[in-house]
């Protein structure tokens, strides 16, 4: 990403050392929302009057502003201004693009949902997302001068440098792409690019079922089937960006040939598509994921038995998984978590079955609250995270 336009300040100056202490009050409200001038103090180590006078020119150069608690407890909260700029989140999935815009304060102001063709190209998503993005942008009276960052999310490996890493992946005619060079090229802002199990865990973990968790797992059942870590309160993302491919996770080695190479993977018994494909003969073939939860929700024995053994074999992996990692939480994600404990009761069996001890004794188990919003989200968050935030105000600006 690239460094702030403000001239460069001498280090160790004056006007460096308020820059940076503006820095560290911009970004302790951007990482919590709104605060106290009290808590920001706390939180930054900062002075309570270096902070009273930071603030006063932030909100003076139009980046913050100082509103009562609603609830009048603590005083005067301090948070970004309307103007202060917003972000991008795009979620790019199977059969899906979601783009969604944010203030600074993790607001999503406006979202849009599109539908995908099987096979969908970059060039196309991209041109759709940019379109979908003005039309957001018009309806909320902003500009896109004022984005600051993008997030992208897919449904495939990304590697460290936004890069897609397989060639099987789930969206093949985005491969050999580098996305996050090409889509911040297309879209005019810097995009940080993110696998969608990832950005669910990121979005879980800020907005849903995961809040407050230190060590968690987002399973992700779609298309694909991926999971999202967060360990010691922050994702990982492994040596090449490659952590959490559960859905690649051999459940039998003389099972089906997978799309990545291997045998009997999880995603092969799991996916949605396989899912439908056991009801195709009895439901007919065009049951969608969301047709099997109502159907099951309303008594349908063959649409529960499905959602049943889909718990029960994600079991194995998801015991596999919490015997390394040993997390406080799984969240399962994907549209079929809308069924609730009827896919989740038979995942707990299993875990509690296979898993050691230590490891599941008090583990809990629970669908995403965020639903299919949670990977968007993500997407969100991400864009918050990397966003440059405009400093350096004040009396030298
Ligand atoms: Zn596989």
């Amino acid at each position: 990403m690239s460094e702030s336009a403000e001239p460069r300040a001498k280090p160790g100056s004056q006007t460096s050392l308020r820059n940076a202490n503006q820095r560290r009050v911009l970004d302790t409200v951007r990482r919590n929302g709104h605060l106290t001038q009290a808590q920001i103090s706390r939180r930054t180590a900062l002075a309570p009057s270096t902070v009273s006078n930071i603030v006063h020119e932030l909100i003076g150069a139009g980046l913050l502003v100082m509103e009562a608690d609603n609830a009048g407890r603590r005083g005067q909260l301090i948070s970004f201004s309307g103007s202060a700029g917003h972000v991008v989140g795009i979620d790019v999935g199977n059969r899906h693009l979601t783009v969604a815009v944010a203030d600074l304060n993790q607001r999503i102001l406006a979202q849009r949902r599109h539908d995908l063709p099987a096979g969908h190209r970059f060039a196309d998503d991209l041109e759709l997302a940019g379109r979908a993005l003005d039309d957001l942008l018009d309806g909320l009276g902003t500009a896109r001068p004022e984005l600051l960052a993008a997030g992208l999310t897919l449904p495939a490996p990304v590697d460290l440098d936004g890069r897609l890493i397989s060639a099987s992946s789930i969206l093949p005619a985005w491969s050999g792409i580098d996305v996050r060079e090409e889509a911040g090229r297309r879209l005019g802002l810097p995009v940080v690019v993110e696998n969608d199990a990832n950005a669910g865990a990121l979005g879980e973990h800020a907005w849903g079922a995961g809040r407050g968790a230190r060590n968690m797992a987002y399973i992700k059942i779609g298309h694909g089937v991926g999971s999202g870590l967060i360990l010691n309160g922050a994702l990982f993302r492994g040596a090449t960006g490659s952590a959490g491919e559960i859905g690649h996770s051999t459940v039998d080695e003389r099972g089906r040939v997978c799309r990545c190479g291997n045998r009997g993977c999880l995603e092969t018994y799991v996916s949605s598509e396989e899912t439908t494909r056991l009801l195709a003969d009895t439901h007919g073939p065009d049951l969608t994921i969301p047709d099997l939860v109502a159907a099951a929700a309303a008594g349908d024995v063959g649409c529960a038995r499905v959602i049943g053994d889909t718990g029960r074999m994600l079991g194995t992996s998801v015991a596999n998984l919490c015997n390394i990692i040993n997390p406080e939480l799984v969240v399962v994600g994907g549209e079929i978590s809308r069924a609730g404990d009827l896919l989740l009761d038979p995942l707990r069996e299993i875990v509690s079955r296979y898993g050691v001890r230590g490891s599941v004794q008090d583990l809990r188990i629970e669908a995403a609250r965020l639903g299919i919003q949670a990977h968007v989200a993500g997407a969100v968050i991400l864009a918050l995270q990397h966003a440059e935030l405009p400093a350096g105000a004040g009396p030298t600006r």
